[in-house]
């Protein structure tokens, strides 16, 4: 694909010079514009990101605003009542982009909270409230954070987010799906108010109207994420260029992607390292919670090989232990690997979006696993424990998203041989509503297990996941939600289990 040609398109994105050009008019709002809501996201020890989006009328295709720029005055406090504004600045929200607003402060004090708003014209938004992390070198008693995924607004209500929001959380990782793509449909519990998504406008709709959701508002409010995307936030299991579509056109395909990543950083606390380059967006990035922990967060569909054997399940043949598979894409492997070996965490976390452990669903016959996910590129997936391994990389923690069901996992070099050593520990979170109600049944666990040792734990709820990490001790609780199909769901812990530092591999709490 001609690289200048998407620069060409995509090349008016204003620099910060542009948006601190001169006053811009004073806009009216009829209606409030900021019903999207307020976000943080990508602190480090000295700065974070505060993010908003104008859309007085969220699911009009220009979210209801002038073309015009407008001027967005920020404040930072270090209490909830404003009284002692640390900083406040101006912010242009231009058309380009949506309207939305990326303000990324700078010269916090480390492992602090603050306080943020913003306003337009006469209108103020909502209050939201974030915290930098430790300073690299500091050695932080504890972190707690959540991690969920895949949130499909047509199948259910985001019970989920009310619980996480009232859970004393210093940060949420959002493993992907957090749209999906597919165009209204009715008898659903919400219908999604636009057609299949192509085109940029199709796509900021669909993200003001998941972002309409009040509980998804108030989690954002709460506490500073860290997103990162799986396949819905473009297409169903896309890989790479490769559309989903059969016989679909690369160019066109990339035109879609870039609509896509535009949209998605416009609608999330990105850093500007996060500006899409046409259809190319760099998302995986690092940042380290003191020496307790090290976040390592992935982007495993930007850059990745196309699904083997037709990205149907299958046995792990040689298209699948290819070598020339890639999940991670060179140049994110090669990162991760030294990001890994200069870690200074105890823990180091890998937030990603497949699942790792090499699971077989099928209960009798041949072993198949799923393409789409890390068997599909075993050769990568194995090589990256060993590499794990050999490299004694301290407590390895893979979180993980995508399949809309509850895991834990104790990841081997070969996941089919229990007899070699477990090198990490995986915790597979549920979806918010993606699947529906679900159910609990332990009978599918023990016949997992029986045909896959390395999983320790499955259900098929929905919910979320909350981790407590201590230089000893990691915990993650299963939290999950009765019904989605309602709002009135009870969100109730389902279980709990640990690791001990130095000890790979997880067991019941
Ligand atoms: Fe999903
Ligand atoms: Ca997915």
């Amino acid at each position: 694909m001609n690289r200048r040609l998407f620069l060409a398109t995509i090349a008016a994105l204003p620099t910060l010079a542009e948006r601190a050009s001169g006053a811009l008019p004073l806009p009216r709002f009829q209606e409030n514009p900021f019903a999207l809501g307020v976000a943080s996201g990508d602190p480090d020890d000295t700065s974070v990101v505060l993010w908003t989006k104008l859309a007085p009328r969220p699911l009009d295709p220009d979210g209801g605003m002038p073309p015009a720029a407008v001027e967005v005055t920020w404040e930072l406090a270090e209490d909830e009542g404003f009284t002692k504004v640390f900083k406040s600045g101006k912010a242009t929200a231009s058309r380009l982009l949506g309207h939305s607003v990326h303000v990324e402060v700078e010269g916090l004090a480390p492992d602090r909270w603050y306080w943020y708003r913003f306003q337009a014209g006469q209108a103020i938004s909502p209050v939201g409230r974030t915290r930098t992390l430790p300073s690299p070198n500091s050695s932080p008693e504890r972190l707690r954070f959540a991690f969920v995924s895949c949130q499909h607004y047509e199948t259910g209500y985001f019970t989920a987010y009310a619980a996480l929001a009232k859970d004393k959380l210093d940060l949420v990782f959002h493993l992907g799906d957090y749209i999906y793509e597919g165009a209204g449909r009715d008898g659903q519990v919400r219908k999604h108010a636009n057609p299949k998504l192509y085109t940029l406008t199709d796509y900021r709709i669909r993200y003001a109207q998941y972002r309409s959701d009040p509980l998804l508002q108030a989690a954002h409010a709460r506490c500073p994420w860290f997103v990162t995307w799986d396949d819905h936030e473009v297409e169903n299991n896309y890989a790479g260029d490769i559309s989903e579509r059969k016989g679909a056109d690369v160019a066109e395909f990339l035109i879609q992607r870039a609509n896509a990543y535009q949209a998605y950083y416009e609608m999330m606390p990105l850093r500007r390292r996060s500006i899409p380059r046409g259809p190319d967006m760099q998302l995986y990035r690092k940042a380290s919670f003191g020496t307790l922990a090290e976040l390592l967060i992935l982007d495993t569909r930007q850059y990745r090989s196309d699904q083997p054997n037709g990205d149907t399940a299958s046995p792990l043949n040689e298209a699948a232990l290819s070598p020339k598979q890639s999940l991670m894409g060179i140049r994110q492997r090669e990162w991760l690997q030294s990001a890994l070996k200069a870690s200074p965490g105890t823990w180091n976390i890998l937030a990603q979006q497949v699942m790792m452990g090499m699971v077989s669903r099928t209960t009798s016959g041949e072993k198949k696993y799923s393409m789409d996910q890390w068997p599909g590129y075993a050769h990568e997936r194995m090589a990256l424990a060993q590499f794990m391994g050999d490299n004694k990389i301290k407590n390895p923690v893979v979180l993980t998203g995508d399949i809309h069901t509850n895991w834990v996992n104790n990841l081997r070099v070969d996941d089919r041989k229990p007899e070699l050593p477990i090198v990490a520990t995986e915790f597979v979170g549920t979806s918010i509503t993606s699947g529906g109600n679900g159910s609990d049944n332990p009978a599918t666990l023990a016949s997992l297990r029986a045909g896959n040792p390395c999983v320790q734990f499955y259900n098929q709820q929905r919910g979320y996941v909350r981790c407590t990490v201590t230089k000893d001790t990691w915990q993650s609780d299963y939290l999950v939600v009765d019904q989605i199909s309602k709002p009135e769901g009870v969100v109730s812990q389902r279980a709990s289990f640990m690791v001990e530092a130095g000890k790979a591999g997880a067991k019941p709490a």
